[in-house]
């Protein structure tokens, strides 16, 4: 099982580790640590760099679990580096960062929506900068659109803080605002859940990367939303500086 630094510091931008595994078939490098998020959740995986220690680089086109093991695909083209070799794996941290922002205000999005409008989320993608998020939501219009947009900056200007936790499953399902979140949803053998807490605001169990506080997100602009049928509505959003 690879040690994922992303899991419990989304900051961490490099590591030093160790080649532990190579597969030719999918041009991919397992490594004894990362920090690349292998994607998941909506959010995309991270691209980067592998550096040798004693010369040499690959470019990471993307990450993926398999079991507990975060996969890095290289480039086509290159040559894969060594079984042992030492290298220091680099996400490219802009775009990441990019992505914890608006990671983040899909969570202020779905938390007011929940707190306002007692809608729960169904599903949601993201890009660097954009992300739409799918409600069960009968009632939702254009206005209701505006109001929604103002109160996420609202909880932006807050700068609420973000909290990670990682709890041992019983803990976990016995938070209800966990419930709503769909935490049943969750695989029968998992003996912990990840919890991301937007304080004074959302809680939910998640695997991604997030900003450390509201603040840094920016300010966030409800794009478009669509009637997905009576009941499913989706939310478009941009975030920028
Ligand atoms: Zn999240």
């Amino acid at each position: 099982m690879s040690e994922n630094l992303s899991y419990t510091d989304a900051y961490a931008r490099e590591t030093e580790a160790t080649v532990v595994e190579t597969d030719p078939d999918a041009h991919a490098v397992l490594l004894d640590r990362t920090v690349f998020y292998p994607g998941g959740g909506g959010q995309p995986a991270d691209s980067g760099q592998l550096i040798g220690d004693s010369g040499g680089s690959w470019r990471v086109t993307g990450a993926k679990k398999r079991d507990d093991d975060i996969w890095h695909t290289i480039e086509e083209g290159s040559e894969l580096p060594a079984v042992d070799a030492k290298v220091t794996a680099e996400i490219d941290w802009e775009r990441r960062h990019r992505l914890m922002r608006t990671h983040t205000a899909l969570h202020l999005l779905c938390g007011v929506v929940w707190r306002d409008h007692a809608a729960s989320v169904t599903g949601g993608n993201m890009e660097p900068l954009t992300g739409r998020m799918d409600f069960e939501f009968e009632t939702m219009s254009g206005e209701l659109v505006g109001e929604i947009e103002k109160r996420v900056n609202e909880e932006i200007d807050a700068d609420r803080e973000i909290r990670v936790a990682i709890l041992p499953r019983e803990e976990a399902f016995a938070i209800p605002d966990l419930i709503r979140t769909k935490i049943n949803l969750l695989p029968e053998g998992i003996s912990q859940v990840r919890t991301i807490e937007i304080v004074g605001l959302d809680l939910q169990a998640d695997g991604g990367t997030h900003v450390a506080h509201t603040g840094e997100i920016g300010r966030v602009k409800v794009t478009g939303y669509e009637s997905k049928g009576r009941i499913n509505k989706r939310i478009r959003i941009e975030v920028t500086d």
